[in-house]
This record gives structure tokens, sequence and C-alpha cells, in this order.
């Protein structure tokens, strides 16, 4: 046995399993996505957008791994503020894993550029690294694409006191969040952005809308590792339960 496992001894983040810092049962319990719309969040094939829903959003495809709720989020807690003990590796390995069984499904040009969503210099020296990037890494190597960062750069936003701006202003100075790299993108035709968690996707919206002000045509896609159930889904679920259980 390793030294440091005597010393620290891993245990899982979710049941104090002793073992690793995930054990194979609660592994299980990650709830698989299924391949949608990204934004009518209807069933479609190779995680495209709809034509109709294409008007809306200029994203071509949206994949993700799994759904958003209380495990997953207590996971991802766990990875980007760990500390020493953290769940990279193993969190990283889920993700391979999850990747193989859906990635011929994904369409993805050959020169496919992968990138991270970016986090301000500010914010990269409150953590060390950038999370995300990390993620987009090992998604790179799975799919066989070159991996590439800065071709998106975040602004600083700590000046901007968010509580002292109307709802308005503090969207104005979202959407100015995203800079965008121009002698990089201008070699390019298709990128994949990856997200951790997509709540409102409003973060991907701004960053195909920062792209696409340089270069028109790219292709722009995205993979992102969790998202909430759709609305649908929810309604569907509250309906079958029995009266005094629902909210
Ligand atoms: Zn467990
Ligand atoms: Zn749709």
């Amino acid at each position: 046995m390793d030294i440091l496992d005597i010393l620290f001894p891993k245990s899982c983040v979710i049941c104090s399993k002793h073992g690793d810092y995930l054990c194979n049962r609660c592994k299980k319990l990650f709830k698989k996505s299924l391949p949608e719309c990204y934004i009518c969040r209807k069933i479609s094939p190779n995680y495209l957008t709809h034509k109709k829903c294409a008007k809306i959003s200029s994203l071509d495809s949206v994949a993700v791994l799994w759904e958003y709720n209380e495990l997953s989020s207590t996971v991802l807690k766990k990875y980007k503020y760990g500390g020493v003990l953290d769940i990279e590796d193993t969190f990283l390995e889920l993700i391979e894993k999850r990747l193989s069984e859906i990635k011929e499904s994904i369409i993805l040009g050959s020169k496919t550029l992968v990138s991270p969503v970016p986090i301000s210099k500010n914010r990269l020296r409150e953590r060390g690294f950038n999370q995300t990037e990390k993620i987009a890494e090992v998604i790179s190597k799975e799919l066989n694409r070159t991996f590439m960062t800065d071709l998106i750069m975040r602004k600083n936003s700590d000046s901007i006191h968010q509580s002292l701006l109307s709802k308005e202003e503090r969207l104005f100075h979202k959407e100015g969040f995203f800079v965008p790299n121009g002698n990089l993108l201008k070699s390019i035709t298709d990128i994949l952005i990856i997200d951790d968690v997509i709540t409102t996707g409003s973060t991907l919206e701004q960053i195909t809308k920062c792209i696409k002000k340089v270069v028109p045509k790219m292709s722009v896609k995205s993979i992102c590792i969790f998202r909430g159930k759709p609305f649908y889904k929810k309604e569907r679920e509250a309906r079958s339960l029995p009266l005094n259980q629902r909210n």
C-alpha cells in the first residue's frame, strides 16, 4: 500500500466508503443524459439543435454527459474546490469513460479544436488552475482532436460591483465578459467548447456570439458535463407523485 493511502485514506465523497473518492456503487448513480436538442430539450439524434430551434441559438450541437443533481453537484464541488485530497483522477476517468460511450454520435469535423470556457486572470490567480481546462484536455485526447486555450479571453469582472447595477446593466456587462482572439480564430473553422455545467446557457451563447463576430461561419459545438433535467420531465414526474408529495 502507498504511504499516502495510509496517511490519507481515500473514502467516497458521497457515501464515505473506504477505498476511492467515488465508490463503484456511487459511480453508477450518475444519471446519463439522453441526446437532445439544446434549446427545446426534445430528443435529437447526434445532439443537433433542430432547424427551427436554431433561430434562437447559434450553437450547432450540445452534448451533455450526465444530469445535474445533488450527487453530481457534490462531486463537481469536490473537484473544483477539493484541495489536496481531491477526486481529480477519479472524476476525469469517469468523464473519459462516459465520453467513449457517446463519442460516435457527436458529429465533429477532423480539424475541430477543443477549447474550455475561459476563466478570468483574477479567478485563475485565486484557484491556481482552470478546472474546465483539465476536463477539456481529457476530452480532446479521447476525441483525438487538438486542444487549445486562449481562443477567447474572459475579462476580469471584479472591478464591477454587480449589486450596484440594474438588471439590464448586469446583462450588458455579462455580454461584454468575453473577448475573441481574432488572429487565432481566423485560421479555424470548427470549435468545440467545453463547460462543466449548463444553467441558463447564457455563457455558451455569449461565447458563440463573441466567436461569430470574428468568424461568422464558424461551426460552434459544445460538450458539457452536467445539465439539470428538462422541465417537461420534471412536470411528468410531479404528475406521477401522490398528491400529498407534490409541491
Ligand atoms: Zn459511495
Ligand atoms: Zn429543438
